[in-house]
This record gives structure tokens, C-alpha cells and sequence, in this order.
């Protein structure tokens, strides 16, 4: 896919007309620009294709959310369906929707039997916003009005919005327009191989589940709302917490009276192997925020799953919760999420993700382990991580950080597979419909592309 190849003429047109009239999200502009954007014309499977013809795995199921994977005409019928039917209604003024009343009891279904309720929203932003807003409302309708601070983590990320941001703990985002908001904490995140090789992995969870303990303290328990965590941080750099770290986690929340909210986004819908990354680490929290795989990327919808201990208090004694969206429960999104879960639930395929190849791409990820590159391989069931280093013993990475992340991340499109760099650590996350013989071709292009990374380190490095 050599760039200096000329361009099919509808791609240097679009490319253009890229550059003078659309700002991307999370994009250096001028860096954009000076390249030209590559234009993702259509999917099938678990493969992309660009502008220019090429084929390319697509190592992320898109932004970690086309968990059933692309062309599912299914969902393209349901949506048809629907906009004749009724393209839009609210869910505002006493008033729903045959598909927003189904995803609502389908949800109840599919979830930990803690969840009969959901509240819609349009993406995972808002269901965090969304958190934010219900579990201050929560502790003032609890007669509680001072427990409003949520503690988060360092390096999550919980979306884009000023809530969003605010809970996500990514200070390059505070630094752009004064977040965090008031009101919110954050406490060491469980990345053992980023802020503390040197210790035993479960001590090291167990200290950074114990910040928790630390910071409600610090602050006071009546003045802390809820802790906020995704079960495996995603955007962050895939970081799979030490065993000991949800277990210490649930400790410290049984004993405290705060609420326990997972951010269920990326780890929702199958992506460790199980419904919810809760079920996996068994944490049994208050609220879940989804978007993401409910509709798997084919429609923009999220929601927060409300648990009875505060659903109970909402109904029971809240009056109007002044908070909502004119696409909450969207008709045409909630009949694509509907026709999604379905079909995972009825062609089991997490459940076959979970038992057969998952393990498969967990194996062969770890192979990658014995490559110069490579400090550490992990990863959970559809979701994985290599840390690029400089050296591995002694431990030494890469300075500045950030360079070598993004020309493998460069090499890797060029060889066909889209791999994430999150600094110099690269993630994957792809559909969960990806057969055994593409992890062997994701394998292959992995360590092709490691291989050529290893010999240019110097284009990005002196
Ligand atoms: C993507 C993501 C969000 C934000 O979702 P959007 O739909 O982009 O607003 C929130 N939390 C987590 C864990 C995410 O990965």
C-alpha cells in the first residue's frame, strides 16, 4: 500500500474535500492534512476495504464495537423495517416504542439479574454523563445531598463529553478546557507492567485496589457518590488488572456505602468471553454503562443498566428525573441493537467465541512475547495488548514514547491489519465472529509487521 502510489482520482477528491470540511474526533489536524485521510469505502466479515482497493483485517471490530462483525443483512433489514414503519418517536411524555420496550426486556434478559431497567441514551459519553447525573440524584432522593464526588482512574477513559472526560483520567483531555469538573477524584489505575514491574503482580493489585480505600478516606465517605471503573481499561492500553484487584475492589465497596458502577462500553457483549466484563471478574455493580457492541457499531446507541437498589429508589420516591435525550431509545437503533443481541444470543456467538478461539488468539498473541520488541503479550478473550520496549532486560522503553507505537501501528496497515497504538503499547480487539484461520493471518501480519518496525526504528528514533 505504498503511498506514493497514485491515488484512484475518487480517493484524492474525497481526501480533499476531507481536509477542507471535516475536523475528525481525537485528530492533529495539520498532521491529517499534510497526508490525507484514508477513506473506508466497505466491510464484510471481519476485513475493511479503503479507497484505493486494499483489503485489511480489521484488528479493531472498527472502534471495539462491531462485535458481530460487518455485513450482517439482518440488521440492515431491521433497519429498513423500522424507518417505514416509524423512523422516530420519543420515549419523552408518557409515550414509547415497540422496539425500545423490546431492547428494554431484552436487556433484562441478557443482563445480571440485578438489571431490569435501562436507561437509552445515543453513544457511551452520554451513558456516563447519564451515571453522573443519576447517582447524585440517587443519594439526594436518599436524603444523602453531600455524597456527590465519583472516584475514577488514571489513564480511563470514560468518553468525551465534560462528564465523559472528566471521569476519564487522561490528562492530555483535561488539559483542553479545565477538566477535570469539579467533584471528581481519581486513584492509581492496576497497570502493573506501566507503574510497577518491579512488584509481585497480586501485591500490586492489591495496593492499587486499596487507593480506593485510601481516597474515600481522604475524602470522607458521606461525601463520596459512587467509584467508576471499566473491568478491563480499553482506550488506556488494554490493562488487565492483577487477579487481586476487583476482588480487594468489591471488599472495599461492600463495606462503604457508595455505588459501584462498571463501565461496560468496550468489555459489554462478549468482548472478555462472558455477557458483561462484570460476570467475568464477578463484580456485581449498581450501574452499567453500555454502548458499543449492543448494536455492534451498526446504529449509534448506549444506555446505563440501572440495578434495583437504585431503580427501586428512582421509581419508588424520585418524582420527574429531569435528564434525557431526544434519541434516547431511538426506534430505528433500538430495532438494529434488538436484531444484534439476538443473533448473538441465538448463534451463541460469544459463547463460541469463549470457547474456541479465543483461546486460540490468546495462545498465539502470547507467542509474540518472545519477539526483541515486545516487553509483555496479555490479554482476555477478544481483547489483547503487546507492550513495545526499547530493551527487555533490563527493562528499558522507548523515549519519547509514542514514536515506535505509531510506526508499527503504520506498518501494520500497510501489511493489512488494523492494530491500535495506545503510546508504544499495541491493542487489538476484533470481532468475535474472527475465525481460527484469520488469528493466523492476524499472527502473521503481527509479527511481519514487528519485524519491520524492529529494522526502521530509526525513521522515528536517534
Ligand atoms: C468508547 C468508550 C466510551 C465512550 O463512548 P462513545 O460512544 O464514544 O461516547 C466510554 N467508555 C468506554 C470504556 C469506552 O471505551
Amino acid at each position: 500500500m505504498a503511498q506514493t502510489a497514485p491515488r484512484q482520482p475518487h480517493t484524492s477528491g474525497w481526501q480533499s474535500q476531507d481536509s477542507a470540511h471535516h475536523l475528525h474526533p481525537f485528530t492533529d489536524y495539520k498532521a491529517l492534512n499534510a497526508k490525507g485521510s484514508r477513506i473506508i469505502t466497505h466491510a464484510e466479515g471481519c476485513y475493511i476495504w479503503d479507497s484505493e482497493g486494499n483489503k485489511i483485517l480489521d484488528g479493531m471490530a472498527g472502534l471495539w464495537c462491531v462485535n458481530i462483525g460487518y455485513g450482517r443483512k439482518e440488521l440492515a433489514d431491521a433497519a429498513y423495517a423500522q424507518m417505514q414503519e416509524l423512523p422516530y418517536y420519543n420515549n419523552f411524555f408518557q409515550c414509547s416504542t415497540p422496539p425500545a420496550v423490546e431492547l428494554s426486556a431484552l436487556l433484562a434478559e441478557l443482563t445480571p439479574p440485578q438489571f431490569k431497567h435501562v436507561f437509552f441514551t445515543g453513544s457511551g459519553s452520554e451513558s456516563n454523563d447519564t451515571v453522573l447525573r443519576m447517582v447524585r440524584y440517587y443519594w439526594k432522593l436518599k436524603g444523602k445531598p453531600y455524597k456527590k464526588i465519583i472516584i475514577a482512574r488514571d489513564n480511563a477513559y470514560h468518553g468525551s463529553t465534560v462528564a465523559g472526560a472528566s471521569l476519564s483520567g487522561m490528562k492530555a483531555m483535561h488539559a483542553q478546557g479545565d477538566l477535570p469538573i469539579p467533584g471528581i477524584a481519581h486513584i492509581e489505575q492496576p497497570y502493573h507492567f506501566g507503574v510497577a514491574p518491579e512488584m509481585d503482580v497480586n501485591e500490586f493489585g492489591l495496593r492499587a485496589a486499596r487507593a480506593l480505600e485510601r481516597k474515600i478516606d481522604e475524602l470522607g465517605e458521606c461525601n463520596v457518590a459512587a467509584f467508576i471503573a471499566e473491568p478491563i481499561q480499553g482506550a488506556g492500553g488494554v490493562i488487565v488488572p492483577p487477579d487481586s484487584y476487583w476482588p480487594e475492589i468489591k471488599r472495599i465497596c461492600a463495606e462503604r456505602d457508595i455505588l459501584l458502577v462498571a463501565d461496560e462500553v468496550i468489555t459489554g457483549f462478549g468482548r472478555l468471553g462472558t455477557w458483561f466484563g462484570s460476570q467475568h471478574y464477578g463484580i456485581e455493580p449498581d450501574l452499567m454503562a453500555i454502548a458499543k457492541g449492543l448494536s455492534s457499531g451498526y446504529q449509534p446507541i448506549g444506555g446505563v443498566l440501572v440495578g434495583d437498589k437504585v431503580a427501586d429508589v428512582l421509581i419508588g420516591e424520585g418524582g420527574e428525573f429531569f435528564h434525557g435525550f431526544t434519541y434516547s431509545g431511538h426506534p430505528v437503533a433500538a430495532a438494529v441493537a434488538a436484531t444484534n443481541l439476538r443473533i448473538l444470543r441465538d448463534e451463541r456467538i460469544i459463547e463460541r467465541a469463549a470457547e474456541d478461539v479465543s483461546p486460540y488468539l490468546q495462545r498465539r498473541w502470547r507467542e509474540l512475547a518472545d519477539h526483541p520488541l515486545v516487553g509483555e503479550a496479555r490479554g482476555v478473550g477478544m481483547v489483547a495488548a503487546l507492550e513495545l520496549v526499547k530493551s527487555k532486560s533490563p527493562r528499558e522503553d522507548f523515549a519519547p514514547a509514542g514514536k515506535v507505537g505509531t510506526l508499527c501501528r503504520d506498518i501494520c496497515v500497510e501489511n493489512g491489519l488494523v492494530m491500535r497504538a495506545v503510546r508504544d503499547t499495541m491493542i487489538i480487539s476484533p470481532p468475535l465472529v474472527l475465525s481460527r484461520e484469520q488469528v493466523d493471518e492476524l499472527i502473521e501480519k503481527a509479527t511481519r509487521s514487528l519485524d519491520q518496525a524492529a529494522t526502521r526504528l530509526g525513521e522515528v528514533m536517534r
